[in-house]
């Protein structure tokens, strides 16, 4: 009983399942009832236990001798004010990491590190990237950029993206040089979360959303408004209200490799905006001289067309 169970299930043994996750091997994991732990609880195989208190047993047991309403809402509110107690630090640290990143400007030495790089910049212009996009979007470079990759430690040269949101930088993101496959990108500061690169015109109410800074760039120097995101898995629900505040037409031209294809579909859902599959990434096309303007703009056009006839 009880051996594959889905999150909407969770509520019968006093659980909120939205604030449940997947997991590996069929295990849902969210927050301990008892003890408040948000991730603790795990759910699996007719079997709940939590990893911080070790509270645990039988679903079917648990059903049987329910906890009463009263004792169910006493652990709720520990437990949601623990949550809100760990989240309000998490949002302390962040805000603090940013006053710091937007005092010391380290984006100011990186661009200057840059311009004095000229084989970094012909690489560059080789790559669509020329100079007035160099210094429009105060790009820079970083000799020796310290990494993870599968836990280990790499160094590496990096071109430098500054990442701006409105009230000044978001982070700066830093494209490794020395690495050909796999993510090429990092944060220069963790845990400050995601933020998307804005190239867009002031004036255009339209915007295509690409994979990643680079990208963005060549279509803005091509005259196509496009907003960089690092990956379709990294766009939040709470950017929404802005994008749809922003743009009347938002379209969706992500990496046609089959890893990027689930998470373009569910963010052309989000933004119920149309999903373009180029023949290759939009940059290199640009680049190679095989799109064209005018034919980007005709093929997002037929996308709309295509969108209000399904
Ligand atoms: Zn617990």
């Amino acid at each position: 009983m009880y051996e594959n169970i889905d999150r909407s299930d969770l509520h019968q043994f006093g659980f909120d399942g939205a604030r449940f996750k997947k997991a590996g091997r069929g295990e849902l994991h969210g927050p301990c009832l008892w003890c408040g732990g948000k991730d603790r609880m795990v759910i699996s195989k007719g079997m709940y236990w939590c990893r911080q208190c070790n509270k645990g047993g039988s679903l079917a047991k648990l059903l049987k001798e329910p906890l009463s309403f009263e004792e169910m809402e006493r652990l709720r509110t520990i437990s949601l004010a623990k949550e809100k107690r760990e989240r309000d630090r998490i949002d302390r640290e962040k805000t603090a990491k940013l006053k710091i990143l937007n005092r010391d400007k380290p984006w100011v030495q990186f661009h200057k590190n840059l311009m004095d790089k000229p084989d970094i910049l012909q690489q560059l212009e080789k790559d669509g990237i020329t100079m007035k996009a160099v210094e429009f979007f105060q790009l820079g470079y970083v000799p020796k950029f310290r990494y993870w990759a599968d836990g280990v430690e790499g160094f590496s040269p990096g071109i430098v993206f500054p990442i701006k949101n409105g009230k000044g930088m978001h982070n700066l993101r830093i494209r490794l040089l020395n690495i050909t496959e796999g993510d090429k990108y990092r944060p220069f500061m963790s845990d400050v979360g995601a933020g998307f690169f804005k190239a867009d015109f002031p004036d255009e109410d339209w915007v295509v959303i690409v994979e990643g800074e680079k990208k963005a760039i060549v279509c803005w120097l091509n005259g196509i408004p496009a907003v960089g995101i690092q990956g379709c898995w990294t766009f939040k629900e709470e950017w929404l209200p802005w994008f749809k505040k922003r743009y009347k037409q938002v379209f969706i031209a992500l990496d046609p490799d089959p890893g990027g294809v689930a998470g373009a579909k569910r963010l052309a859902e989000m933004l119920h905006a149309p999903l373009i599959v180029l023949e290759g990434k939009p940059d290199d096309l640009f680049v190679q001289g095989k799109l064209t303007t005018p034919q980007f703009v005709s093929i997002l056009s037929k996308s709309i067309y295509l969108l209000k006839r399904r």
